[in-house]
């Protein structure tokens, strides 16, 4: 066969395991799987971040991360092709281009999302030694609400949010982050004041977080500088000190840690190369 480019680049190289040959719509591809043992550094900062729809992420600090525009295109000219699709004779040729068309922009954007979404983890795993945000399991089932967008684009929105928190579990783990999944519907971090801890009920619409204490700033980074606190002392919203943790971990190096920061925390971990031909 000979020499073929390669696309991308592990971050770290490894023993060469396996190969797998695929054959898509657009061609084939060699996907080469190694086998290493991945390091990642921590950041020393803490910091609480906000999932959400109008922002993809807001920080404790006040930092919006905004939703990347490709997804917008992508759903509108996806609804596009929908329409269209609807219009043309069933499995016509026609039928079937269209239809490839959507496959094709699906692949796409789920490429695109992954890449954005290991650029961001990647960045707060190596600015942050802790990091505050809301459990995985509660955002797969709140994500359903229907609050704002709706259909297609909203959709979109909430594979990305899980999409953020998996790679950021993980991505932690790798680095000895500590990640603390904060148990949102006990501690209402979108309803308390990170000053004062008085709660209140915001309507949805209510983008601005205003409390009597003299406390104003944007609804969102409050909310992650509730999950911050909350993440430093539990207590502190008279919620269940219990807690989940990706990573046992203690300030300065407590007893134990040290050990189990030097094992492999994921030996089975590959690095993916792709090449095209
Ligand atoms: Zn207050």
């Amino acid at each position: 066969m000979g020499a073929i480019r390669a696309r991308g680049k592990p971050r770290q190289w490894g023993e060469p395991r396996q190969v797998t040959l695929t054959r898509t719509s657009h061609g084939w591809y060699a996907t080469i799987t190694l086998r290493c043992q991945p390091t990642r550094k921590s950041g020393n900062g803490s910091v609480g971040i906000d999932l959400g729809v109008e922002a993809v992420a807001t920080l404790s600090d006040g930092t919006r991360v905004e939703n990347p525009r490709f997804l917008k295109r992508a759903s509108s000219r996806l609804r596009g092709l929908q329409r269209k699709l609807s219009r043309q004779k069933r499995f016509s040729n026609r039928w079937k281009r269209t239809k490839q068309a959507i496959a094709r922009l699906h692949r796409r954007v789920a490429n695109q999302r992954d890449d954005f979404q290991h650029k961001l983890t990647a960045g707060w795993v190596a600015r942050y030694g802790l990091i505050a945000t809301e459990s995985l399991k509660v955002k797969a089932m709140t994500a359903k609400g229907g609050r704002g967008k709706a259909g297609l684009n909203r959709a979109m929105l909430d594979v990305g949010m899980r999409g953020i928190l998996q790679k950021l579990a993980y991505k932690a783990k790798e680095a000895g982050t500590r990640l603390v999944e904060v148990p949102t519907p006990k501690v209402k971090p979108s309803q308390t004041c990170p000053l004062c801890l008085r709660q209140e009920k915001k309507l949805p619409s209510q983008r601005v977080h205003r409390c009597p204490c003299g406390c104003a700033m944007p609804r969102d980074q409050a909310a992650a500088l509730v999950m911050l606190r909350w993440a430093l002392d539990p207590g502190c919203t008279g919620s269940s000190p219990s807690r989940r943790e990706s990573t046992p971990w203690e300030p300065g190096g407590g007893e134990g840690s040290k050990s189990d920061l030097n094992e492999p925390r994921n030996p089975d971990h590959t690095a993916i190369a792709v090449g095209r031909g």
